[in-house]
């Protein structure tokens, strides 16, 4: 062995968009290893009688927002969840700690039926499917922040998996309206800022650019030598039309991968049909490949979008919207929480070269 792969990759990143926010790549393989999450095997079962969210079980959730198509085939819900965690004026909700104090319990909070089909994987969805999915979560975004201009943050995101802490098995989405942006939220949309106003360039543009270039030489001045070449491009996880997976170089977890609009774009609710078709492809293209190297994923994602109120109307130029795919492979250690530092045992070069080499069937 030698003394580099020994030793591996340590070293502390700084996340360039909330520099607040590191990550320690502690690669050496004579670490010992962190405790692993084992894989959970998925339940593949079409249709489950007693399962509320499966067709034909309408009556056993709250009541339904809105279906798609509305019909009784159909193949996305929306309904209200049956135990919300944020509530309406009228209802108090239950909660006597946590969320509740920080933002008075008011919002909203609803569960979205991804697909009919009770395991179905969303690598597994058709991309008609995954564009009618994006679509109904661009809907209800956008009909819950003209319902009420007291909600700042519209978030979307799903669990997929108990590691992910999922309880229900039915593959499903979840939104939750808050009064408050999220602080992580605000630290994106004002970092974002500051560098617009030095550089007159959004953050995340830059990323990409970065992300898409695929060799640097930095030669020394005076003696013209090389000093360092910088294999960029190895970030790229899948590349679309309109949009790109990239692994971030300060990834938090292992297989982490951030999903962004190529071309600038601030807010989820301005991308039109042929942007939610190509988010599609790369959304089923990037689990596909998350799928095939770690199989049986479980996961968070959630989109991040241009929030709500005083001090967001003039973050166009400067914040890009982006979706961001969390597998969770790993326990958080005391260390972690301790620290607040993210520790992580693959480097994201080598993560990322990973997803890429990972074969596709022919007909994805
Ligand atoms: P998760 O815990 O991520 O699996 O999310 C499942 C969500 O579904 C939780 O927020 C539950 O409150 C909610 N839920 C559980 N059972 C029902 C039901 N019958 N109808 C509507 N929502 C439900
Ligand atoms: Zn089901
Ligand atoms: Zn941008």
């Amino acid at each position: 062995m030698s003394d580099n792969s020994r030793q591996g990759v340590r070293e502390i990143r700084i996340n360039p968009i909330v520099p607040t926010e590191s990550v320690l790549i502690a690669t050496a393989r004579s670490m010992r290893p962190r405790q692993r999450e084992e894989p959970a095997p998925r339940d593949t079962r079409k249709h489950v009688p007693n399962c509320p969210f499966c067709r034909g079980n309408e009556d056993k959730t709250p009541p339904e927002i809105l279906r798609r198509p509305e019909s009784d085939e159909w193949a996305i819900r929306i309904v209200e969840n049956l135990y919300p965690v944020l509530g309406d004026d009228r209802s108090q909700s239950n909660l006597v700690f946590g969320l509740q104090q920080a933002i008075e319990g008011y919002g909203r909070h609803e569960v979205i039926v991804d697909h009919h089909q009770h395991g179905i994987a969303i690598h597994e969805m058709s991309e008609a499917h995954l564009q009618l999915l994006f679509g109904v979560y661009q809907l209800r975004m956008g009909q819950l922040y003209a319902s009420d201009e007291r909600l700042r943050y519209v978030l979307v995101f799903k669990n997929f998996g108990p590691a992910a802490g999922a309880s229900m098995a039915h593959t499903h989405s979840q939104i939750i309206a808050l009064p408050v942006v999220p602080q992580n939220l605000q630290d994106e949309v004002s970092n974002s800022r500051n560098y617009y106003d030095k550089h007159h360039h959004c953050i995340f543009c830059t990323l990409i650019d970065e992300a898409l270039t695929f060799e640097t030489t930095i030669y020394d001045r005076h003696s013209g030598k090389v000093v360092r070449r910088i294999n960029v491009g190895q970030y790229v996880v899948e590349r679309g039309e309109r949009f790109i997976a990239i692994k971030p170089f300060a990834s938090r977890y292992e297989w982490e991968v951030h999903i962004l609009p190529l071309h600038h774009q601030s807010d989820y609710l301005d991308a039109d049909a042929e942007d939610l078709a190509d988010l599609a492809r790369v959304m089923k293209r990037t689990m596909a490949r998350l799928d095939a190297v770690i199989g049986g994923a479980q996961y968070n994602y959630f989109l991040h979008s241009r929030p709500r109120g005083k001090g967001f109307e003039d973050c166009h130029q400067s914040y890009h919207w982006h979706l961001e795919i969390c597998p969770r492979t790993s326990i958080p250690t005391g260390f972690e929480l301790g620290s607040g530092l993210f520790v992580n045992t693959i480097s994201p070069e080598e993560a990322a070269e990973q997803l890429r080499n990972a074969e596709l069937p022919d007909d994805l």
